[in-house]
């Protein structure tokens, strides 16, 4: 399968009950077939990787969103294991801190994209000033808005100056959040995941997901596109990852240096 089969196309609306989150389209078989065509591709990626590192003149940012336990976690733990961690740097993003919030939005998150030759992967990221600063209402209407094209500009400045942007936004349905939380409070060994917030926020649905569907309709941009994985089936969400990740190292086609 291609990249663009989960691509939001620049500019085109996006009603996300159009799109389902249990999808298993163009896996290579079942769950057991298709976890057993990812080790390959962790191999395939690994080399990507080595070239893009050794060429040391471009780099890839990876920008995690989904609501709560739509997998950014998991997913995270999936890529890693295709990856060097030598060329990798993670990058969390929690609730600014004071000196954070002294600043503009985008100022903690341009200091922590990847340099030439790594792998960035941002865990929540500056999308983050458009979805729950939206949903709480922590800033005017219009200041959010403002956002969008901010947004926009920036990440065209990463691309200009070589970096390749995938947004990767995780589509779970409401049923399946619901069993991920449930299990999150009955194993003792996903607890400590369980936040009260979880429930509040759940409460959302409806304005996170109108925040989100305006997200990925206003900041799809040819140079920065969005894809909506479904990510209902874990196993089904690893391997559109390791795809569109694939696909993307493969046609920025990065060559080792000629020797010195
Ligand atoms: P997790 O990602 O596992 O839920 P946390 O429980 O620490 O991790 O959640 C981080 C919290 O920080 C989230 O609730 C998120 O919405 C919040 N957050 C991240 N960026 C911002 C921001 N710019 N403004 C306000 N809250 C933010």
């Amino acid at each position: 399968m291609e990249r663009a089969s989960w691509q939001v196309k620049p500019g085109a609306s996006v009603a996300l009950k159009e799109r389902d989150a249990a999808s298993t389209a163009g896996a290579p078989g079942d769950r057991a077939a298709t976890d057993a065509a990812v080790p390959a591709m962790h191999k395939l990626l690994l080399g990507l990787q080595d070239r893009l590192f050794a060429e040391s003149a471009r780099s890839v940012l990876i920008v995690l969103q989904g609501i709560d336990a739509s997998g950014k976690d998991g997913t995270i733990s999936h890529v890693l294991r295709g990856l060097n961690p030598l060329g990798t740097k993670v990058a969390v993003f929690k609730v600014p801190t004071h000196e954070e919030l002294a600043h503009d939005f985008l100022w903690r998150v341009h200091a922590r994209c990847p340099a030439a030759g790594e792998i960035g992967i941002f865990n929540r990221s500056h999308y983050e000033d458009v979805l729950v600063v939206r949903v709480h209402r922590l800033v005017a209407e219009a200041t959010w808005r403002a956002r969008y094209g901010h947004i926009n500009e920036f990440e065209s400045l990463l691309a200009d100056a070589g970096t390749t942007v995938v947004k990767l936004f995780l589509h779970v349905s409401k049923d399946e959040q619901r069993t991920r939380l449930d299990a999150r409070v009955a194993n003792p060994a996903k607890r400590w995941k369980f936040q009260e917030s979880d429930v509040t926020e759940r409460a959302r649905w409806d304005e996170y997901r109108a925040a989100f569907e305006e997200m990925l309709a206003r900041t799809s941009t040819p140079a920065a596109p969005w894809f909506v994985v479904p990510a209902d089936h874990k196993w089904y969400r690893n391997w559109v990852v390791s795809t569109i990740l694939i696909d993307v190292l493969g046609e920025m086609d990065p060559r080792y240096p000629d020797a010195r």
